[in-house]
């Protein structure tokens, strides 16, 4: 996979990103010698780039992605990694002093000296002038002691970022991570790419499969979905797999297919996974996206275009 420049950071990444949650068990268990030949199998496929949090799974996500990469044993340099901070099992604490205490928890548990990303993690479950004025300020702080060299924020509501982004310095914030907004049932992040060009901020694009309603499995019983959406993904999923297609495969290629995102944040939570996600990405290279397949498809969801679901609290 060619790598991708992630916004002015000039870090560059795999355009497949390797999504750690499932890692936490939060799409079902995983043993761990299954998650350690996954993160294997990402890694000799050239995905360079893995994003966590210490909510997913309760920390044990990080503890695993951190065992994993130790297990694999390959150079720190050569891969890249996002880590949170604000949200936690407990609930959400976006004080300066637990977002500080937080970023040493994680390189504790990831087993790294710095993490090349630190997020806000869903920052619209607190008032956002908190992030503007106490987060991100601190923040700063860590990315000043080297323990992570960029910062980002993240959240469901696409006006969370604008919200930041305007009022924070310019440069302080590296990086947005948007989710479920780039996707075949769902591309609002669309109007929000030449914005974050201007701010010269990079963007990462996370849960092509709208965590789980676009595969044949179908989402977790947690999905916050509204019934119709998830009613018209399932019959969606079923049409890809009459015509002896894999709707992920669709999917992926779909979300892939705008440069302007440098990488696509998918969970996996087996190496079969890290393989068809990687050939997605190949074969879109090379002979494109199925264009009958991806209007029949859109289609069917054109009557939920864009539906999402709320998430945080009532801003001011
Ligand atoms: P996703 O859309 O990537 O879907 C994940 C689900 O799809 C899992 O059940 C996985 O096992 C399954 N899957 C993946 N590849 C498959 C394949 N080829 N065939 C069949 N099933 C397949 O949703 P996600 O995991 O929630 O999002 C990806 C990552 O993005 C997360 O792991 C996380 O790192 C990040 N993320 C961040 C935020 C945030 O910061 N607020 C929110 C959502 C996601």
């Amino acid at each position: 996979m060619e790598l991708r420049e992630l916004g002015g950071t000039g870090l560059r990444v795999s355009p497949v990103g390797f999504g750690a949650s499932p890692l936490g068990n939060v799409f079902g268990d995983i043993p761990r010698d299954v998650a350690r030949a996954t993160v294997r199998r990402a890694l000799d496929l050239g995905i360079n780039f893995f994003d966590t949090s210490p909510y997913y799974g309760g920390t044990v996500s990080e503890s695993v992605l951190g065992d994993s990469l130790r297990f694999a044993a390959v150079p720190r340099d050569s891969f890249v990694v996002a880590t949170k901070c604000g949200r936690y099992k407990e609930g959400f604490d976006f004080s300066a002093g637990r977002v500080t205490r937080s970023i040493d928890e994680s390189l504790a548990r990831l087993g790294l000296e710095y993490v090349d990303i630190l997020h806000c993690h869903d920052i619209e479950f607190t008032n956002l002038d908190q992030i503007v004025n106490e987060t991100i300020p601190a923040l700063l702080k860590i990315k000043e002691s080297g323990k992570a060299r960029f910062i980002g924020i993240t959240g469901l509501p696409l006006s969370i970022f604008t919200y930041v982004l305007d009022r924070v310095p310019p440069g302080s914030v590296d990086l947005i991570l948007s989710y479920c907004h780039y996707g075949i049932n769902d591309t609002a992040l669309v109007n929000l790419l030449s914005y974050l060009k201007s701010k010269g901020v990079g963007v990462i694009s996370a849960s092509p499969l709208a965590m789980g309603l676009l595969t044949d499995n179908g989402p977790p019983d947690w999905h916050p979905a509204p019934e119709e959406l998830k009613l018209a993904c399932r019959a969606a999923a079923d049409h890809c797999r009459k015509k002896g297609k894999r709707i992920t495969k669709l999917a992926m290629k779909y979300s892939l297919m705008n440069n302007e995102i440098s990488t696509v944040l998918v969970g996996m939570n087996s190496p079969e996974q890290v393989e068809e996600n990687v050939a997605a990405a190949l074969e879109l290279s090379s002979s494109g996206i199925d264009e009958e397949l991806l209007h029949e498809v859109e289609a069917m969801l054109e009557p939920v275009k864009n539906l999402t679901w709320p998430s945080g609290i009532q801003q001011a």
